[in-house]
């Protein structure tokens, strides 16, 4: 959602309460309309914190973002960390979670560029197990995160790797069963969110059992 959007639902303060209180950004790929806005409210929470104890915000998103935002960083500071979407692959939390040594494998298939055979090897690759992609700088940003998740309720992030543009991900939320003030058990529940997609098999197996599917598109490009 972007600030202008926030402030029409929530009001000028509300919106402005809403940037404060931001933990984690997701964004699925590099295509404008979604992450246009992402530095405005990234520079108006650091504005708004100024003089007050916080983390930095952690903003998880596609390689190509992070280009955009250290060179924005040049002109004013972000107060972010940023993660690449990788680290928080299946695989990638996976090992995380069983061993934080930080040791780098990097994935079996690079891709970068639009020919047909990048296309066809990106839908063969896709198919493959994934393997984890460690480096050692993103350890302490797992470890934040991992703290904003259990902070917000929620046990686990994953990003889903799909067809659209390279790369271009999903994302997978899970909540566990909590017991609310009254003793009463509340169901957890899974949040899947595909980004921008066409039929893909990855997003089909991570949607298995989901609460919502939120589905952006399907388009062949
Ligand atoms: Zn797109």
């Amino acid at each position: 959602m972007s600030y202008g959007i926030s402030g029409i639902r929530f009001g000028i303060e509300g919106a402005d309460e809403a940037v404060r209180c931001l933990r984690c950004i997701w964004i699925s790929h590099i295509h404008a309309d979604h992450h246009t806005g992402l530095a405005r409210i990234l520079a108006l929470r650091s504005d708004l914190l100024k003089g007050i104890p916080h983390d930095p915000l952690i903003v998880i998103g596609p390689v190509q973002l992070k280009g955009y935002l250290d060179a924005y960083q040049r002109r004013e500071d972000l107060d972010m960390q940023f993660l690449d979407c990788k680290h928080t692959e299946e695989a990638s939390v996976e090992a995380f979670n069983s061993n934080e040594d930080g040791n780098t494998i990097l994935p079996e298939c690079e891709r970068g560029d639009s020919t047909m055979f990048a296309r066809d090897c990106m839908r063969s690759c896709s198919k493959k197990q994934r393997s984890p992609v460690k480096n050692a700088a993103a350890v302490p940003i797992l470890r934040s995160l991992k703290k904003v998740l259990l902070e917000a309720g929620l046990e686990t992030l994953i990003s889903v790797p799909v067809e659209h543009c390279e790369p271009a991900f999903g994302v997978v939320m899970k909540a566990a069963n909590r017991i609310n003030r009254v003793g009463k058990t509340i169901p957890g529940w899974k949040l899947v969110y595909s980004g921008d997609t066409r039929p893909c098999h990855e997003l089909i197996q991570a949607s298995c059992g989901a609460t919502v599917l939120i589905h952006e598109v399907s388009c062949k490009m």
